[in-house]
């Protein structure tokens, strides 16, 4: 009965769009994902779509220390890094689809205007650019979801943000109020001066929201501890909402305590109850034991994670979260030292000491490499775990090459394209083309893992499937030299024509993969490569 009736019920797809307001980095990207979580304990289905009001197309061509990480979907699009909290929390399938910016919308349109398809018509921001971001909402809306939750990047108020806005209000409108909700993150400040909760941002903001026409049907309130329900009730009264309605998001250690904190407000119970769905109580329970976990973990394993956009804490971002969850497989916590590889001058740096093991995170760009190429020869020489994610790879066959084979100006075609070795190289197809952006090899594809390697034990079967995004590849003119002075090629694309894994014999673990394991970790299933690096790291650790 239950069922039939969700059925039916699921047959108009539901909206929910989440804004935000009073400021930027409230956690936006948590809260969207943690609804998803708890949507999916009640048995539905979810789509997710970020919107970001920038002008580039996508953030591949973005410095991550302007933009965070760029995340990579299966289907090889350069996205948001919020793409990758939906992936860690919710089951949604992640495509091109998910993600679209300002940039990508005035592209279409303008292609469009090219072609005559506006018909002799003034194209303009309302109804032709609204047009478009409905229509690529509405695309999402009909993959066959029970939910679609379309954040909202940037801050209601900025200028860039409001076709967006206005869009999705007409949205509102086509579909329905009992299809469609409006979810804002708004900031409660606590004024320790007066000993208070301060509403008056929120406030200000919803105000924001009801000048474009769009009143929020539920108010997430960042706030540093929950607010207490007289706060709530004033809430409530000026921004003309109930006060269950008011959601209290205090500050949490881990983001991974979030949808249970939401969830305890009553987050999930308020939307199904908006958009009159019917479901029965969530199933949170594994989610619970898995954050339970993390606080009952006992020993700390130190891991160097050496790289060039260490001062920004967005840049590494899956990176992170894959090392955190790797440590949950382990039972213990992890210690996670960012190094700035341009401060490595020796192999006996300081900022190595203490380390269990050591990571070499993607990247490009020449500046720090010779300090990762040390990093690297230190935790091939002293039998430190190490892992080399893509540029990191590269790294350690650079470094292997100089050291161990004797090609002392051993290097990369992107660094130093006039070496007599070039063990890492561009592909003979990508030489002359230096359009930015257009040349790389980005998203899912297929590696055969050798039996008896460290990634095999790692994955457990010798078929995998790995996102990618780099331009250069091992060379193989160099793997005869290579391998026959101890490098293990483990992994390789079906063809044989791309090495994808590489190791060093007799060492307790040293791997480098040229694609980025990161995107595929999650809590509840750390990635293999991740767990057995942490695990090695920590034996490393207690033999010391
Ligand atoms: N810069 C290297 C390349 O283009 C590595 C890229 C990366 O680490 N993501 O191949």
């Amino acid at each position: 009965m239950n069922r039939a009736r969700n059925k039916r019920q699921a047959r108009s797809v539901k909206y929910v769009f989440v804004t935000g307001g009073v400021m930027s980095s409230l956690g936006k990207g948590i809260a969207a994902a943690s609804l998803g979580l708890l949507l999916e304990s009640r048995g539905l289905s979810i789509a997710v779509q970020k919107l970001d009001p920038y002008i580039n197309v996508d953030p591949g061509t973005m410095n991550p220390y302007e933009h965070g990480e760029v995340f990579v979907t299966d289907d090889g699009a350069e996205t948001d890094l919020d793409l990758g909290h939906y992936q860690r929390f919710t089951k949604a399938v992640l495509t091109r689809a998910s993600n679209f910016t300002s940039g990508t919308v005035y592209d279409s349109v303008i292609s469009k205007e090219r072609e005559g398809k506006f018909l002799g018509k003034t194209v303009q921001v309302i109804p032709h650019i609204t047009d478009e971001i409905k229509s690529r909402i509405k695309a999402l809306g009909e993959s066959g979801s029970d939910v679609v939750i379309v954040e909202i990047g940037g801050t209601v108020g900025d200028i860039e943000s409001l076709p967006f806005l206005e869009a999705v209000r007409q949205i509102r409108s086509e579909v329905g109020r009992e299809n469609c909700i409006f979810i804002h993150l708004t900031y409660v400040p606590y004024a320790s001066a007066a000993g208070e909760f301060k509403t008056k941002p929120t406030q200000h903001s919803v105000k924001e929201m009801l000048k474009i026409g769009i009143q929020p049907d539920l108010l997430i309130c960042r706030t540093r501890s929950l607010i207490p329900d007289n706060v709530k009730e004033r809430i409530a009264l000026f921004c003309n909402v109930e006060t269950a309605s008011v959601i209290s998001g205090r500050d949490a250690d881990s983001i991974y305590e979030v949808p249970l904190i939401l969830h305890n407000e009553g987050l999930d119970e308020m939307v199904v109850s908006h958009l009159n769905i019917w479901t029965g109580k969530p199933n949170l329970s594994r989610w619970r034991k898995m954050f339970e976990s993390i606080n009952r973990a006992r020993t700390t394993v130190t891991i160097a994670v050496v790289g060039k956009y260490v001062g920004h804490s967005d840049a590494y971002k899956s990176l992170h979260e894959a090392l955190v969850h790797a440590a949950m497989a382990n039972r213990c916590k992890a210690d996670i030292r960012y190094v700035d590889s341009e401060n490595i001058k020796s192999e006996d740096s300081a900022l190595l000491k203490g380390a269990d093991g050591v990571l070499i995170p993607g990247g490009f760009g020449e500046r720090g490499c010779e300090g990762k190429i040390k990093a690297a020869a230190r935790a091939r020489k002293r039998g430190i775990p190490f892992f080399g994610i893509c540029l990191g790879m590269q790294m350690a066959v650079v470094e292997f090459a100089r050291n161990v084979c004797g090609m002392k100006k051993a290097n990369t075609g992107e660094f130093a394209p006039d070496s007599p070795h070039l063990v890492i190289d561009f592909m003979e197809e990508q030489k002359n083309i230096k359009k930015m952006g257009g040349t790389m090899r980005v998203g899912a594809y297929p590696c055969v893992v050798s039996s008896g390697t460290f990634a095999r034990k790692a994955y457990g079967k010798a078929r995998i499937s790995e996102r990618h995004r780099h331009r250069l590849e091992f060379n193989n003119n160099y793997e005869e030299r290579l391998v026959s002075a101890g490098l293990i090629i483990s992994g390789r694309s079906p063809d044989s024509s791309l090495v994808e894994i590489v190791e060093v014999a007799g060492h307790p673990w040293f791997v480098g993969c040229q694609f980025h394991p990161e995107f595929l970790s999650t809590p509840l299933s750390p990635h293999p490569l991740f767990r057995d690096f942490i695990a090695a790291a920590l034996k490393s650790g207690k033999s010391k």
